[in-house]
């Protein structure tokens, strides 16, 4: 299967670039329409690589608009836990299939998930055509019964991904050291070990969580992680807010790569915005996330690029901080970069996952600079053609079943709510 993108702007200049294979084959001024299956004109086009989010809770598009405006923990205690006993497989894929079509509305081709009922995430990944990376959760919240059943479920699940479409990676979803056990943890590092997972989790997102840990350990959340052999170049930290130097320092030594959430964290005010310039400084991966839709609450990961950028320069008074094109590499370059993916960049041999993006809407005229209309300007809604592996997932704005997917959604979240 071949796809021929005829005269979209790469870089501002208007050239063919021909898909084959899932990969990015020839970029050329010129190539003739008969080498490709399929055509895409691509006049008043600009094509950019797609866009990575490196943390979500892709079903929580269940809650979305449920429960705002609420400290972390009652949040949690008050409104999402109590639901999510009651989640179903079948109630977690159409949520999943939700956020998945939200997510090619708005440009993402791959994301970082952790959830419940993995198979119904997975399920709904294949068949959208996205690229995602899918935790096997651990919460055991110190009970050892707990623990083992989720060893056995998460060595079955581990297994049985190796069928999924290349599309698809299996990583380790240890939740959070304050509901995974040290036992919990420990079997996470071994088994990531033995079968050279990624590892996947929630690290220093609240003070609280650093006090907590304090108590129980004696150590700081990093400490404790870094005690534990935890701590490589395998490991995706969501948030890492919370942190002193030493903890930053620990994260350089072990190539630890890191999501920021900025929306997220500003939602639920963590009350204290992340050390980027640190972080860049000293040459660890950042990426963006944008959290789950019950902290966030959309998917959209061009919002996500603005947030980043403006807290970063609010937080330190510095305008200059996050220049618009670094916000743009968290999000491709360097997001693919992280989950050791072949996109990101648009290139000959690259993954096929690229945007058209419409410059003839409001937002990017005049048009002085793409990326900085892509981050300080657009939203999702830029996005006219999603493709991924060098299939279109979306062309003109529309998506194959949308109509169905958002009514199945919907009534999905009312039986839950019911
Ligand atoms: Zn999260």
């Amino acid at each position: 299967m071949s796809l021929l993108l005829r005269q979209v702007l790469l870089d501002g200049v208007p050239v063919d670039i021909l898909l084959e294979d899932g990969l990015i084959c020839q970029i050329a001024p010129e190539l003739p329409d008969a080498v490709a299956d399929q055509v895409i004109e691509g006049a008043g086009k600009a094509v950019v690589p797609g866009l990575y989010n490196g943390h979500s809770h892709a079903a929580m598009t269940l809650f979305r608009g449920y429960g705002d405006d609420l400290e972390l923990m009652e949040w949690l205690t008050t409104k999402i836990w109590p639901l999510e006993e009651k989640l179903t497989e079948e109630l977690v894929y159409h949520g999943a299939r939700l956020a998945c079509l939200e997510m090619i509305k708005s440009g993402t081709v791959f994301f970082n998930d952790m959830y419940w009922h993995f198979d119904a995430t997975a399920r709904a990944v294949e068949e959208m055509g996205l690229r995602a990376a899918l935790s096997g959760v651990i919460i055991d919240l110190n009970d050892p019964a707990r623990l083992k059943e989720q060893i056995a479920v998460n060595r079955e699940r581990f297994q049985k991904s190796l069928d999924f479409s290349p599309r698809i990676k299996f990583v380790l979803g240890p939740h959070a050291i304050y509901t995974v056990s040290q036992a919990g943890l420990e079997w996470v590092r071994d088994f990531a070990a033995e079968n050279d997972l990624m590892i996947h989790t929630h690290l220093s997102e609240t003070e609280q969580e650093v006090k907590d840990c304090l108590d129980a350990h004696g150590l700081r959340p990093v400490e404790y992680l870094a005690d534990l052999g935890l701590l490589s170049d395998k490991l995706v930290a969501a948030h890492a807010v919370w942190l002193n130097i030493d903890e930053m320092k620990l994260l350089e030594k072990y190539k630890v790569k890191v999501i920021n959430n900025p929306v997220s964290n500003m939602k639920l005010a963590v009350g204290k915005s992340f050390s980027y310039r640190h972080f860049i400084e000293h040459g660890l991966l950042v990426g963006l996330g944008t959290d789950g839709c019950g902290s966030n609450n959309n998917l959209d990961m061009f919002e996500t690029m603005k947030f980043s950028a403006l807290l970063q320069k609010f937080a330190i008074s510095d305008p200059t901080v996050q220049p618009a094109n670094e916000a743009w590499r968290m999000a491709t370059e360097i997001g693919a970069r992280i989950f050791g993916l072949n996109g990101g960049v648009i290139a000959a041999g690259r993954d096929a996952d690229l945007l058209l993006i419409d410059c003839d809407r409001p937002e990017m005229a005049p048009g002085h600079n793409l990326i900085s209309d892509l981050v300080y300007s657009a939203s999702g809604a830029v996005v006219d053609t999603t493709i991924v592996a060098g299939k279109v997932l979306m062309q003109n704005r529309k998506v194959e079943g949308e109509a169905e997917i958002i009514a199945a959604a919907r009534d999905a979240a009312q039986r839950l709510m019911g």
